[in-house]
């Protein structure tokens, strides 16, 4: 689905990203950890061209991500939904809930009548494990998993083939997480949706990831499958991860 290669990112003089490459198959779940600062969100927001490359390619179904006009990239940006730590940076406040899932298709007229509008953001809320009732709440009246589920309804309705987690879950209690991650997962497998997972969580990794990419200081220094991360790291620095995970 996606073929990235050796991407490089500065800001100003500092190399954040230092020649990032991998590949990603369709319906799979890729997970990215790396302490704080590893470059992790500047590989995700370079992918989607929310910060411009240096150089490097990254071929998204085999159209180079670097090289779209910017009508090229309107689209991918409703194929590739991000997801982020923070709701509240997503959800507009002073909209309600009908309103927030509603904008995909004001921005997007072509996937969905407005006739069918409330109708489908009653059974997105319900695939998200909402109610339809919820529909004219505004953000804050829901909790922390709640409005995370909101925001994944929100990037449901664009139709997406692929979702940018970027520390999605990694701000909610562990419990929570865990019902967030599930229904990741359920998703995925209902919808053929493909995963970038960034996380801190290591044990949430474990479940739900096919494989494994560790970020340290603007590098991929390590690519693996879960169990090949997990019970073989081959870097000391992924065993120092995983022990400070412990
Ligand atoms: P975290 O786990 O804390 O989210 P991260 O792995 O996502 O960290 P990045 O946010 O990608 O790390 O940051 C990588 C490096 O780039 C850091 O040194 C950071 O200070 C720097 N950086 C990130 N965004 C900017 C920016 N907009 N301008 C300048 N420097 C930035
Ligand atoms: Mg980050």
């Amino acid at each position: 689905l996606l073929q990235v290669d050796n991407v490089v990112k500065y800001y100003g003089g500092l190399k954040a990203l230092k020649g990032a490459s991998f590949n990603l198959m369709p319906g799979e779940t890729l997970a990215i950890v790396g302490e704080s600062g590893s470059g992790k969100s500047t590989l995700a927001r370079t992918l989607l061209r929310l910060e411009e490359p240096n150089s490097g390619r990254a071929l998204y179904k085999g159209r180079d991500l670097f090289a779209m006009s910017p009508a090229e990239l309107f689209e991918i940006r409703r194929e590739i939904q991000m997801v982020f730590q923070d709701p509240t940076q997503s959800l507009n406040p002073r909209m309600r809930v009908e309103q927030l899932i509603s904008e995909a298709w004001a921005i997007h007229p072509d996937l969905l009548p407005r006739a069918q509008w409330s109708e489908r953001v009653a059974q997105l809320l319900v695939q998200v494990g909402l109610l339809p009732e919820h529909a004219q709440r505004y953000p804050h009246q829901f909790s922390g998993g709640q409005r995370q589920r909101i925001a994944i309804a929100r990037a449901l309705a664009m139709s997406p083939e692929l979702i940018i987690c970027d520390e999605a879950v990694s701000a909610l209690d562990v419990s929570i997480q865990a019902q967030v991650v599930e229904l990741l997962d359920d998703l995925r497998r209902n919808l053929n949706l493909s995963y970038i997972f960034i996380a801190h969580d290591l044990p949430v990794v474990r479940d739900f990831a096919d494989r494994v990419i560790v970020m340290q200081n603007g590098e991929i220094v390590e690519i693996g499958t879960v169990e090949q991360i997990f019970n073989n790291p081959q870097q000391a620095y992924t065993r120092d991860l995983l022990a400070a995970s412990l």
